[in-house]
């Protein structure tokens, strides 16, 4: 049973947070409001107890050092565990996602740090940096085929293993490793590299999790402009990824050059 007002938990945003990703909180939050259910945002640092009846839990991205402090204390902290067994939705971008996983590598010497091991997932360093925008097909409960746009940066890839499902395919950028997949799904545990934030530039997206979260359909917001108005600016935002990418290809014979 989901608690009211619906909790939305971002979890230690001071190490996880340089990418604007608690923007994914706002959205859920937000979307949740405009349908008339209560809804807080709850923040939650190192130190202080995980809340467990949080519906939807958040980790953002961040760099090495801070994703190893944050595995660290989230481990012994214990609380996400107890709430993922009570139902609870972790969304988990780019650190966030490594951290969730098995294991990740950081620095030079490529260290391999346990991760949560709530996904089988595994990350070392990549051959080159992924960075840029990123295009994805993912398939709605309802069996449409749904485009997320985002932005990538993580010099890690992710293989998953038998018990991981990959959320996305990859029409444009790099995704897990290359090899044409996109982010996890593991139970209620979701893990994906775009920021964006995320869930801004993908409301379909965002109400999946709200749904999963809470058990139920919620359907369209209320306001049917600001619908239409969400739907432009995703639109918008796809043609600018698209433009991007073809830029890249076009003028890529620029950089080789002596
Ligand atoms: N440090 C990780 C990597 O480079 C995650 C980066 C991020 O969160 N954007 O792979």
């Amino acid at each position: 049973m989901v608690n009211s007002p619906v909790k939305i938990v971002v979890v230690y945003q001071s190490l996880l947070g340089i990418y604007g990703d608690r923007g994914n909180a706002m959205v859920l939050t937000k979307r949740l409001s405009l349908r008339g259910i209560d809804a807080e945002m709850v923040m939650v640092e190192p130190g202080e107890p995980v809340p467990t009846d949080g519906a939807v839990y958040l980790l953002g991205g961040g760099e090495d050092l801070a994703q190893v402090a944050a595995v660290n204390a989230m481990r012994a902290d214990g609380g996400i565990f107890h709430a993922l067994d009570m139902g609870a939705v972790l969304f988990a971008v780019c650190a966030g996602y490594q951290i969730v996983g098995n294991s990740f590598t950081v620095g030079d010497k490529d260290e391999t740090i346990e991760g949560l091991g709530l996904v089988d997932a595994t990350t070392t360093r990549g051959t080159v940096r992924a960075v840029g925008e990123i295009l994805t097909h993912w398939t709605s409960p309802d069996g449409v085929d749904v485009l997320l746009s985002g932005f990538e940066n993580h010099g890690g890839y992710t293989t998953l293993g038998p018990s991981a499902r990959p959320l996305a395919h990859v029409e444009l950028g790099i995704g897990n490793c290359g090899d044409g997949t996109e982010g996890a799904v593991q139970g209620h545990v979701v893990g994906s590299y775009p920021h964006g934030p995320n869930l801004a530039r993908n409301p379909q997206f965002a109400d999946w999790l709200l749904e999963t979260a809470l058990d139920r359909r919620l359907g369209p917001l209320p306001d049917e402009q600001l619908n239409q108005e969400l739907a432009t600016l995703r639109e918008q935002r796809i043609a600018v990824v698209r433009h991007s990418k073809n830029l890249a290809e076009d003028t890529r014979w620029l950089g080789a050059r002596p």
